[in-house]
Order: C-alpha cells, then structure tokens, then sequence
C-alpha cells in the first residue's frame, strides 16, 4: 500500500477522514481472494444466500444514524436525505435477498428434443462508483450482483468513500459473506482501471461521466469483459400549457436542486410551452427562492454545499456572459463550497449551458409553440436518461412518452428511481439497466442446455 487519501467536509472544508490509495498489486490479491470466494458463495444454499442479504439489510439499518452522518459530511448533503438513502440501501438489499431463490429460466421446445436455458454468475464483479450517491448506487449494484452468486470488489470515487469503507467493514464483521466482497478505495485512473483491465474481473459496472465510461469501455474491451454503464445526463421537463402548474413548481426546484444538482437526473432543462412560460419562469423562481440553503445537519436544510471547490469553479463556468441568470436564494459565505441556484431564462438551447451535463444548481428554462418541438428539443442530446412530461391530457403524456430517447420517464413527477424498475439510458448515458428483474440479466451469463428426447 503505497500512501492515503484524504477526505474533506464539502459544508466545512475539514478534514474527516482518511482512506488507503490502494494500487496494482493490491487490486491483483483483492480479485484473486474474489475467484475463490464466489465459488463457495455460488455454491451456499439459496436459502443462506437469501439470509445472508437480509442480514445485510438488517446490519444496515442497525448502523443507519453512523452511516446517514459519514455520508452527509463526505457529500455535503442534508442529513435528512442522507438518512432516506441509506434506508433505501437497506431496501435495495431486501429486494435481491427475493431474488436469489427466482433466478429463473425457460424451457424451449425444439425439433428432437427440448431446450432449457440457466442463468449462471458471471463470476467477479468490479463496481466503480461516483461521488454524488456513494451507497445507494454502490448497493444497486453489490445486491443483484450477490443475488446472481457473483463475488464483488467495490472501488468508490476518492472523493467520498467513507460510507462505503464502513459499509464493507460492518459486512465483514456480520462474516456472512467472508470475501465475496471487498471494498477498495485508490484513484480511479489507477486502480479503477486495473479492475477495468483484470482478466480475472469478469463485469464492470460503472456509473460516472461519460468520458470515464468511454475509457472504461476501451480497457474492458481487451478481455471482452460484460460491461454496464450508469452515465451522464441533461433531462428535459416537457410542461404543456394544460399542466397543473401548482403541482409541477411544487417539484420543480428538487427537480434539478436535490444534492445540489449533483444529480445524473436532475431535470436541467425545463421545456415550458408559451402559454405558460413566463407564470411558469415566476413560479419556479419563488419556490427555488423557499428552499433552505445550509449546514446538511440542519433539520430544515435542503440543499448543502459542492462537494468540492474545483466542482465549484467548473459549475460556476457555466455563466456565461451575455445569459439572462436569475439567482435563486442566497448560500452562505463560507468555508464550505457554496453556491446557489440560478435559473437561466431562454437560453439559446444549442448553447453550453443548455447542452452539457452541468452537475450543479443551474436550470435552463427554454420556450417551445408546439409538441413536434418539445419532442424535437428534448431529444436534442447526446443524453438520454430521464425526464418528466407534465399534462392533463393523457393521450399527450403517452404520445411524448413513447417519443422521447429517455431510459426512465415520468408523467407529472419527478420520479425517476425504483427498486423494481429497469434504470439506465439511451444514447450517451449508457449501455444496460440496473435495478429491478432486468439487473439479473446484468449479473448472469445465458447458458442454453438442449436434451435429447429422440429415440
Ligand atoms: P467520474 O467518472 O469522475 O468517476 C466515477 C468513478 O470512476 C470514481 O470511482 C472514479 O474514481 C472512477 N474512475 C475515474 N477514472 C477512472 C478510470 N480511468 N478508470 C476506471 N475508473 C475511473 O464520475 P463522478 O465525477 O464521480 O460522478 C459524476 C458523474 O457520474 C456525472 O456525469 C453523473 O451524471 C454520473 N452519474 C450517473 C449516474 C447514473 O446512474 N446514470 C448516477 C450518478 C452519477
């Protein structure tokens, strides 16, 4: 082990901790103890299998208060969120621990006989993780993985891998599951690349921006490596003149806000038809203006600090002279990386602010006359993630529905993420689902076994 990686307070620039920079050799030991271990975890019982996630799920929620506060001070994010995220994990672990005894296949008559299809673990699993939600993207991807009867080595971003490290020690102490999991923490250019290049890795699952996915892609490509990509995004909110406008700028600021719009979903771009745009520009300024900037720690607090100053300075690039910026609230002077949200009114939609993945509390709010346009605007991307499309019509919300190039949509809300549903994107935002049925698919490989019943 060659040195440390020290980790800061974004919300009070204090040091907190610190991690091991793990490197090559320890990558190496880390996937060969993997290769044994997932033999024997494939190899337990369903029902330990089952238990044995369940058990996690418990030792989880026992351990909540420590792991929603390591997780609030490494991200910045408000306590209260931090808290809801780490329940969810629990959750998540619950879920697959169903999962493991209906890991199902089909029967498939064929001439001469009759074919069966299995889906079998891939093997060793490396998990690459982002800064903005450590813990819960790390287990939407640790469950189904286990689940499968796969073994994982999990490497989170430098930047904040305490809730992760503790994670994996509180599952070593629980000693169900010995080394079919390992957390490793070290720069990803080093170590996470390693793992990406490993001819004993058998699956990365990445989640990132897309520029790291693609270079993840090129060093899996060496050993063929199964590969899924959680990537960038620029979501659009398509609002029709008919929306219940209460509803939709109740949800709008959290929309984009939420973890300071450190958020792959975040809906950034609001498409907002004529007819209501400038009730619609009002609206959205008063209720940014209501949400709570400040200590994460805070009861009331809804949104914290950039998890670091050059994120900062990066995000506060984007204001751009010559753009109509509204400032929305007010964030503390510091320490801490703070800034508060702006809100650009009509943009030129092919311009930078409009079109790159910001990851920070910038809006663009963009006027269209017709639905062809809305639909044309919002699949102007090289994204394609999320979205919302907010009506009354029904036939309009499924019509733009079906139209739009988006992994996950949602009609009249800004729900993106579920357990039980498929997550991923189209276009640049990546390749495979996580979560729900469709994450068996992403953990297994397809075996076809044909049975003669000929004479
Ligand atoms: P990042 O790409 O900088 O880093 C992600 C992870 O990859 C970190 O663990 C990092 O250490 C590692 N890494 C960096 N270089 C690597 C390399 N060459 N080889 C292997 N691993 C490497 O992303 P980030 O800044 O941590 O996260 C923000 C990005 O993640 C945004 O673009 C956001 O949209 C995206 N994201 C996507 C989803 C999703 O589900 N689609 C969810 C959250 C975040």
């Amino acid at each position: 082990m060659s040195s440390y990686i020290s980790v800061f307070n974004p919300a009070t620039e204090e040091l907190i901790g610190e991690v091991p920079a793990y490197d090559v050799a320890e990558v190496n030991a880390a996937v060969e103890r993997a290769q044994g271990a997932q033999r024997s975890w494939a190899k337990r019982p369903l029902a330990e299998r089952r238990d044995a996630l369940w058990a996690i799920a418990d030792a989880v929620i026992a351990h909540s208060d420590e792991l929603a506060l390591l997780e609030s001070t490494d991200v910045g994010k408000p306590l209260s969120a931090a808290r809801q995220e780490v329940l969810g994990v629990a959750e998540c672990f619950k879920y697959y621990a169903g999962v493991v005894d209906k890991i199902l296949g089909d029967t498939i008559p064929v001439d001469g006989g009759i074919s069966m299809t299995f889906r079998e673990p891939m093997g060793v699993v490396a998990v690459i993780s982002p800064w903005n939600f450590p813990l819960p993207i790390a287990s939407w991807n640790i469950a189904p993985a286990l689940a499968c009867g796969n073994a994982v080595i999990v490497k989170p971003a430098a930047l904040t891998p305490l809730s992760t490290v503790r994670f994996g020690q509180i599952v070593k102490e629980l000693g169900v599951i010995g080394d079919a999991l390992q957390v490793l923490t070290g720069s990803g250019a080093r170590i996470g690349n390693a793992l990406a290049e490993h001819p004993g890795v058998n699956k990365i699952s990445f989640t990132g921006s897309t520029e790291t996915g693609r270079s993840i892609l090129h060093a899996a490509s060496k050993t063929m490596k199964r590969v899924t990509l959680e990537l960038g995004g620029k979501s659009a909110s398509v609002v029709y003149d008919d929306v219940d406008l209460a509803k939709c700028l109740q949800a709008a600021p959290l929309s984009v806000f939420e973890n300071t719009g450190q958020d792959c979903c975040a809906r950034s771009r609001f498409l907002v038809q004529r007819g209501v745009f400038d009730e619609f520009v009002e609206g959205f300024i008063e209720s940014t203006r209501a949400l709570k900037i400040g200590d994460p720690l805070h009861g009331s607090t809804n949104l914290g600090p950039l998890v670091s100053a050059a994120h900062r300075d990066t995000v506060a690039s984007f204001l751009e002279d010559g753009l109509n910026v509204v400032t929305a609230g007010e964030a503390p002077e510091g320490p801490g990386f703070w800034m508060a949200p702006r809100i650009v009114i009509a943009p030129d939609p092919k311009s930078r602010v409009a079109t790159d993945e910001i990851f920070g509390p910038i809006a663009s709010v963009i006027p269209f006359d017709t639905e062809e346009e809305a639909i044309a605007l919002a699949n102007d991307s090289i994204y394609g993630l999320s979205g919302s499309i907010w009506t009354q019509d029904i036939g309009q919300a499924m019509r733009t529905a079906r139209r739009l190039e988006s992994g996950t949509l949602s009609v009249n809300s800004n729900s993106s993420i579920r357990i039980q549903t498929p997550f991923g994107g189209f276009k640049q935002s990546g390749i495979g689902r996580e979560l729900g049925q469709a994450a068996v698919e992403g953990y297994t490989e397809l075996k076809t076994v044909f049975v003669r019943t000929d004479p």
